[in-house]
């Protein structure tokens, strides 16, 4: 009988890996970075560099899987690497804690996911390269992990179309989260399945796709649902907002500003930044792009003008502040002096970088608040609702439910039949 189990995102918010191993074959569905379990590494007290995954295997912070990395990534901590040729990965999205350790797989390991996951992965080398050319060029903590160890080659996979590997026969559907490419799988082994959501959620634009892929999982012998949300209690985690309501709110605030508009969003949450254009367009504003969100969206393929802070440029800007609407990355904060900003500026915080509650985040409100500019924020999140969460678990009716990416697990409570079961780490369970 297939056994399945958790390498990550076991009590912890993201860095999932659902693994489903039959008669010595491995199906492994996410490769993430994980939040440091040893808590031995905390910025700048990192892995050392080149040998990021051997320091962290031998930390316990990344998951101890035989025959899925190289063997040069895995040299002194004492597990197999390289591959067996019955191993294969598929990666349900490009976030990092679901496909940052991917740089260090044995190249013999298939790694498959949508064609959108491998044009972000693709991009980014773009960024990588940009950051080596240029000191000035910030990148964030996660794309320094996902950039680790060597470009990693990876195969698209339809939607819909069964692959087979050894006794498994695996399915790819995509579902609904704030970045383009999202899946859930579904691993068959002998007539029995285990369904995994990845992230997921009903309040983007894609319900329609979770349905599907909730129809299609329905009466799974096994479910790994994320849970993120589980715990969590706000009036925005209850009754989270949606992603047409933020492209509303946007179109508002446009509507309203007569001066220049700030703004900061997540590079990856591609399908928003596509539809801000599209708004920013119809108010006769045009986007510009910090040069860090320019070389991804061109090596995406996202037609991007970018910002340079030239003299001409903010003469421009200077000249018809209601023309243009500033992405600013934090390092560019203090371009705001230079800036015509007043009460009828506005900064716009639409998820991203700084967090406002990080000390980032207050600096720029001290910067808001200097310039009298006022302070909008129109996020949404990419994961569920507790509601959902339940909704998608009473949808897909399991025997089993394996709540994981939680702080608490045991706050999902399936109705009958469905047996909820809190895993433990790397123990392996009966499909
Ligand atoms: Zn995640």
């Amino acid at each position: 009988m297939a056994k399945v189990s958790f390498w990550g995102g076991v009590g912890t918010t993201g860095s999932s890996k659902v693994m489903v191993e039959e008669d010595g074959w491995r199906v492994l569905c996410d490769l993430g970075w994980d939040r440091p379990r040893s808590d031995l590494y905390h910025h700048p007290v990192d892995p050392r560099p080149g040998r990021e995954l051997a320091d962290r295997l031998r930390a316990g912070d990344a998951p101890w899987i035989p025959h899925l990395f190289r063997e040069e990534a895995v040299v002194g901590t004492g597990l197999a690497g390289g591959s067996d040729g019955r191993t294969v990965l598929f990666i349900t999205h490009a976030h990092v804690d679901h496909i940052g350790l991917i740089g260090w797989v044995d190249p013999v390991v298939p790694i498959y996911a949508a064609k959108e996951t491998i044009a972000i992965r693709d991009a980014l080398n773009a960024v990588g390269r940009a950051a080596q050319a240029d000191p000035t060029f910030e990148l964030i903590f996660a794309e320094k992990v996902m950039l680790e160890g060597e470009r990693p080659y990876m195969l698209p996979m339809e939607a819909g179309r069964p692959l087979s590997f050894g006794p498994f026969t695996v399915t790819r559907y995509p579902v609904d989260h704030d970045v383009p490419g999202a899946s859930g799988y579904i691993v068959e082994s002998r007539g029995r399945r285990v369904a995994y959501t990845g992230d997921i959620r009903l309040h983007g634009r894609h319900t329609d796709w979770v349905k599907e892929f909730c129809h299609q999982a329905r009466g799974a012998e096994v479910l790994a649902i994320e849970g993120t949300t589980l715990g969590a209690k706000s009036a925005e985690t209850e009754d989270p907002v949606t992603e047409a309501h933020v492209d509303y709110v946007f179109g508002q605030i446009l509507h309203n500003t007569r001066g220049l508009a700030l703004m900061t969003l997540r590079p990856r949450n591609i399908e928003r930044i596509e539809a801000f254009d599209r708004i920013a367009r119809s108010y006769d504003r045009t986007i510009l792009w910090s040069k860090e969100f320019a070389v991804f969206l061109k090596a995406y393929g996202i037609d991007a003008h970018m910002v340079t802070y030239s003299a001409g440029q903010l003469e421009n800007i200077k000249a018809s502040p209601n023309r243009y609407i500033l992405q600013m990355w934090p390092k560019d904060i203090p371009w705001m002096m230079d800036l015509s900003l007043g009460p009828d500026s506005v900064f716009i915080h639409a998820d991203g970088e700084p967090r406002l509650s990080s000390p980032a985040g207050r600096s720029l409100q001290r910067w808001l608040a200097q310039y009298h500019v006022p302070l909008r924020t129109i996020g949404s999140r990419g994961h569920g609702s507790p509601k959902a969460i339940h909704q998608i678990v009473e949808w897909i009716k399991p025997q089993v439910v394996y709540p994981i990416h939680t702080h608490a697990p045991e706050l999902l409570e399936p109705s009958p039949p469905t047996i909820r079961i809190v895993p433990e780490y790397g123990r392996r369970y009966d499909v």
